[in-house]
């Protein structure tokens, strides 16, 4: 009888089908966690076919919403301190803008101003006052870039700023030496030119490898952006790996309403750890 239990234990695939399994039951767990959405905007003034970006009255009706539904706008400094503690709220969302357009300083930021949300704002530093020459293969000169006099001014009333690095290279291509002078020379201004003492950083075009997020931490980085969406930051969320939610043109309000609803995120997590535990047992 003993011998027929520990044949059966000992059968080839028994431990992977078991760490499958445990897998499984962690996936379920973390669907309970407290968590939130970072959005991640673009440009907003949509001149062109860009699929980034969004118009104007769609922003401001997306961020009226969010005031609405009584969603909780933090800043992204303040979210990684509630996220480290475990102590996050339901209906929480960080506001970020990758790449500085100058259409920020006139569509973005007074809708902001009027509803009193912070939001974090990641500067390519090569291109500040110029062109975006960074997005797509050809420079794009109807597509410029926010001045200093601008930025300055936007600190005055909750827009905070972060690196995008110098150059807004692909960083994983870069050797080290050109890693290294992206992340400490960007971290450099945001520290004298801004005065800023938290140092949040987004990966150009959302890249990153493990050399990269080593490079980040030991420049002294205090958090790393890229993309994402099922079941984004919980206390568990690696703090140089923050998901965040790409808002495009195409983005319905209905869109908008399911994407921050991190319930509706709980409810697909559940359905594919189902799909993936009959694949297991078939
Ligand atoms: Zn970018």
């Amino acid at each position: 009888m003993l011998k027929k239990r520990q044949n059966r234990s000992f059968r080839p695939g028994f431990y992977p089908k078991l760490l499958q399994i445990r897998r499984l039951i962690r996936g379920f767990i973390s669907c309970f966690r407290p968590r939130f959405k970072i959005l991640a905007y673009h440009s907003l003034n949509h001149v062109s076919r860009d699929p980034y970006e969004v118009k104007a009255e769609v922003f401001e009706e997306q961020i009226g919403f969010l005031a609405e539904e009584r969603y909780k706008v933090v800043g992204l400094e303040e979210a990684v301190r509630i996220m480290a503690k475990g102590i996050i709220r339901d209906k929480t969302v960080v506001i970020t803008f990758d790449d500085g357009f100058a259409s920020l300083s006139d569509f973005a930021f007074p809708v902001l101003k009027n509803f009193d949300f912070p939001a974090t704002v990641f500067l390519p530093f090569n291109y500040i006052g110029g062109i975006d020459a960074f997005s797509y293969d050809k420079p794009r000169p109807d597509m410029p870039v926010l001045g200093w006099a601008d930025i300055e001014d936007s600190t005055k009333y909750g827009i905070v700023y972060g690196s995008h690095t110098m150059s807004h290279r692909n960083l994983a291509e870069l050797d080290d030496t050109e890693l290294s002078f992206e992340l400490s020379e960007s971290k450099n201004i945001l520290k004298r030119r801004l005065g800023l003492d938290f140092y949040a950083l987004a990966y150009p075009f959302g890249m990153f490898d493990e050399r990269v997020k080593q490079v980040v931490r030991d420049a002294g980085y205090d958090c790393a952006l890229c993309f994402g969406n099922i079941l984004s930051n919980t206390k568990s969320t690696d703090v140089f790996e923050m998901k965040r939610e790409k808002i495009l043109n195409s983005t319905s309000l209905d869109d908008f309403a399911d994407l921050i609803d991190v319930r509706k995120d709980s409810i697909r997590k559940i359905r594919d750890i189902i799909r993936r535990a009959l694949i297991i047992n078939a």
